[in-house]
């Protein structure tokens, strides 16, 4: 029996504010400020405090539920969601429970299938816990915590379950931190754990509806460990059906080290923390008018830049897909676009060398595109030079890796080494006639029926011209001069 995948992810991404969810205290890097610096008594729930919504907060948790095509109730609540963590220092995490600030809205995301559409349940604000970090060694004998982070605002975005594999979910977390940076409420460093992934995971009979029993995967924080625990999960539990087993419902955690999930406790039940209405902030109302206004400011987000990618500039949908996913180098392209002259535009060319050369010349150096030296106008300039013809294609990439190494501008470079392309059409006959003229014996071979003669004259030629003629050109003048003697001509 074939087995399908089900799948509905939960993302914590943390929203990018200048203080935390209901303080003063500063939202700080978290892997570069010393801990413990940025917390106070609000943050620890110490008796006689009282928290604060933070107004830029829901503004900009608003702006991810519009862009996710989420309603809004104008009626949104806060709960207290009670359990017992060292991370927690208040005992309990103000979340949102009955009320969330969105839902029902969907994203659409590009699989290799085409495009697909993805339910999202729900989107609701809370409130990040602490960091430990065990220490120890094997015997595991201490644990640190890190209050920096307890109390930032984090968001929580619920799919339905509509994914299918480890692909589908690798393109919804694309699709989604793509979103989040284009709002401009997520900087989207996974590494930073400032977006973390945990899928809800079962399988069921190919072709039934039913939903069995689900694993939770907790804070996977790369693509790679997202596909990695996915496939291993769906692996795992299709062989216990298979065996005639039962899949036990879990909450497990992905070992990089041993490419494994393994089982961290049983499934908690809603009603295991005690939600209540948080008595110490009002309800938040959020009426059609401010809802309205963020509507109206949010920006073109992936999607929509992608379409207009493929359709003002040509693009495929890959290589727009590509694109844009980084606002920074989206701008960036479309600033090289610019940069070159109307009549000369080049967009699918200009698409190539970035997404080609200049991306191998980044990967190789390990550089970011925002750090490298060559600017979008000179990627442009460079993109020209080899459309027009001045210069070679394979003399492009060797002019783009001084340009990557100097900051200079290719027109100079290829000014001052000399290496513009020879097109000069009468010069290069005249060469192809001398070589012809040189080499009787070769072209006695090539009369006698031996086409690939041709080719080896081409060399010829090329060799001459140090590399830098014109192929078309070069393979004009030799095609002329070679039928020439074969009509038996001079
Ligand atoms: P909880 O809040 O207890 O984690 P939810 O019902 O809110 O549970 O579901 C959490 C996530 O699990 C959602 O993304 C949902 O789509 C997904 N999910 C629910 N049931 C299943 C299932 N049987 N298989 C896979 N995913 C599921
Ligand atoms: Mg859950
Ligand atoms: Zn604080």
């Amino acid at each position: 029996m074939e087995y399908e995948a089900v799948i509905g992810l939960e993302v914590h991404a943390e929203l990018a504010t200048a203080s935390k969810m209901f303080c003063g205290c500063a939202v700080v890097d978290s892997t570069q400020a010393a801990p413990n610096t940025y917390a106070c008594p609000i943050c620890a729930g110490l008796p006689g405090t009282l928290p604060v919504i933070n107004a830029q907060a829901v503004n900009f948790a608003l702006r991810v539920a519009l862009a996710l095509n989420c309603t809004i109730p104008p009626l949104n609540v806060f709960a207290r969601k009670n359990y017992f963590y060292p991370d927690l220092p208040k005992g309990y995490q103000i979340s949102q429970y009955e009320l969330p600030l969105g839902v029902n809205g969907w994203l659409e995301i590009e699989t290799s299938a085409g495009p697909r559409h993805v339910r999202i349940r729900r989107v609701h604000l809370e409130e990040d816990t602490g960091k430990l970090t065990h220490g120890g060694g094997e015997t595991g004998d201490y644990s640190l915590v890190d209050l920096n982070r307890a109390g930032v605002p984090l968001l929580e975005i619920v799919t339905e379950p509509d994914l299918h594999s480890p692909e589908d979910v690798k393109a919804y977390g694309v699709q989604l931190r793509a979103v989040l940076r284009y709002l401009g409420v997520n900087a989207g460093d996974m590494e930073k754990g400032v977006i973390r992934f945990e899928p809800n995971i079962s399988v069921r009979p190919l072709g039934s509806t039913e939903l069995r029993t689900r694993t939770e995967l907790k804070n996977l924080n790369s693509f790679r460990a997202l596909e990695r625990g996915t496939q291993y999960e769906i692996t795992r539990q299709t062989a216990i059906w298979l065996a005639g087993g039962q899949v036990l419902q879990e909450t497990r955690g992905w070992s990089e080290a041993e490419g494994r999930t393994l089982p961290q406790r049983g499934k908690e039940h809603a009603h295991d923390y005690r939600y209540f209405p948080e008595p110490d902030l009002p309800p938040l109302h959020l009426g059609p008018a401010q809802v309205a206004a963020v509507r109206a400011a949010l920006p073109e987000l992936p999607a929509a830049r992608r379409a207009r990618f493929e359709r003002d500039y040509g693009l495929s949908r890959y290589d727009a897909e590509v694109l844009v996913e980084e606002p920074a180098l989206a701008d960036y392209y479309e600033q090289a676009v610019a940069a070159q002259p109307p009549e000369a535009r080049q967009p699918k060319a200009v698409a190539n060398w970035l997404t080609g050369e200049l991306f191998r010349l980044l990967n190789e150096s390990g550089q970011t595109l925002a750090a490298a030296r060559v600017p979008p106008a000179h990627l442009a300039a460079l993109a020209t030079l080899v459309s027009t013809g001045v210069i070679t294609s394979n003399t492009g990439k060797t002019v783009l890796e001084t340009m990557f190494q100097t900051g200079r501008a290719p027109a100079d470079l290829v000014a001052e080494q000399g290496l513009a392309q020879v097109s000069d059409t009468s010069a290069i006959e005249a060469l192809a006639e001398a070589v012809i003229a040189a080499h009787p014996a070769e072209l006695a071979t090539y009369l006698a029926g031996k086409a690939s003669v041709e080719q080896w004259f081409f060399g010829q030629v090329m060799r001459r011209l140090r590399g830098q003629g014109n192929p078309q050109v070069i393979r004009a003048a030799l095609a002329a001069a070679l039928a020439r003697r074969q009509t038996g001509g001079p």
